[in-house]
C-alpha cells in the first residue's frame, strides 16, 4: 500500500519517526508521500526523505492556509527549490480553503493557478486541498485538466455529483480516516464510483481512523481504511491494496 499523503516532517513525529516508519513497513506500506505546505518545511521534508530514501518521497507546494501578504515571495522561493531538485513526486499540497478565512481568496486562486502551471511545466501531478470552496475548485480543476494537469483531491469528502465531475476530468480521490468515522456518509458516495479512481492516504498526523480517532494518525493505520473500502466494494483487502497501488503508481509515476 502507498500512503499518498502524510506530513512525516511534522513536529508530531519528531520523537519516534523511526518507530513510525517501522510500523508502517510492518503492515506493508511501501511508500509514503510527504506534501509540502510552504517554504519553511522544504528542508525538513528533504531531510526525512534522505533518511528514508526511496521510501519517503517529497512533494513541494504552498498550502492555501499559508497564503498571506508575502505569498508572491514564497512562490518565488518555492519555485527555486522546485528547480533545484529532480526527485519531487508532486506539487502539493495546493488548493483553496475558504473555511476559516476569506481574506486572501484572490491570492489563493492566483497561487493555485501558478502552481498548476508549474505542475504542467514539470509534468508532475498535484495534491489538491479543497475546503468550503467546491464551486471555485471545480471550475479551476476542470480548466486545469483540459490544459493537461493531473492529480488527486486529497481527503475527498464531497458529494457524488462533485466526485463525478472530478472523475470525468481524470482527477483521482484521496481516501483516508474520515471514511471510518461513524457519522461519515462518504461510503454512500464511493460505492457509486470505480475503485480505480481512489488512492489511500492518512493526512497524518491528522484524521486518525476509528478506533484511533482523535489521536495522532500514522501510516500504519492505513489498513483500517483499506478494510472499510473492502466492505464497501464487497471485495478483499488484497484487491483494495492492489488497485489503489496501481492508481497511485500510475499517478505519481513511482514503482514499488
Ligand atoms: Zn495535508
Amino acid at each position: 500500500m502507498i500512503d499518498t499523503h502524510c506530513h512525516l516532517d511534522d513536529e508530531a513525529y519528531k520523537d519516534d519517526l523511526d518507530a513510525v516508519i517501522e510500523r508502517a513497513k510492518s503492515v506493508n506500506i511501501r511508500k509514503i508521500l510527504i506534501p509540502g505546505i510552504d517554504t519553511t518545511n522544504v528542508g525538513s521534508i528533504r531531510q526525512v526523505c534522505q533518511k528514508y530514501p526511496n521510501y519517503a518521497l517529497p512533494a513541494i507546494g504552498l498550502h492555501p492556509e499559508n497564503i498571506a501578504e508575502n505569498y508572491r515571495e514564497q512562490l518565488t522561493n518555492l519555485y527555486k527549490s522546485l528547480c533545484e531538485h529532480d526527485d519531487w513526486v508532486a506539487i502539493g499540497e495546493i488548493g483553496l480553503d475558504y473555511h476559516f478565512d476569506k481574506t486572501f481568496v484572490r491570492e489563493q486562486r492566483d497561487a493555485l493557478e501558478e502552481q498548476l502551471q508549474w505542475a504542467r511545466e514539470k509534468d508532475l501531478p498535484v495534491m489538491i486541498h479543497s475546503r468550503d470552496a467546491t464551486q471555485d475548485m471545480e471550475a479551476m480543476l476542470t480548466e486545469a485538466a483540459k490544459l493537461g494537469n493531473r492529480g488527486v483531491l486529497h481527503c475527498f469528502t464531497g458529494s457524488y455529483e462533485t466526485a463525478k465531475k472530478y472523475l470525468d476530468y481524470g482527477w483521482k480521490l484521496g481516501i483516508g480516516g474520515v471514511l471510518t468515522f461513524k457519522n461519515s456518509k462518504l461510503h454512500e458516495v464511493l460505492v457509486r464510483l470505480p475503485l480505480s479512481s481512489l488512492v489511500l492516504e492518512t493526512d497524518g498526523p491528522y484524521l486518525a481512523p476509528t478506533p484511533h480517532r482523535g489521536t495522532r494518525n500514522e501510516s500504519a493505520y492505513i489498513p483500517l481504511v483499506a478494510e472499510r473500502l473492502a466492505q464497501i466494494y464487497n471485495t478483499t483487502v488484497e484487491q483494495i491494496d492492489y488497485q489503489t497501488d496501481q492508481t497511485a503508481q500510475e499517478l505519481f509515476r513511482i514503482e514499488i
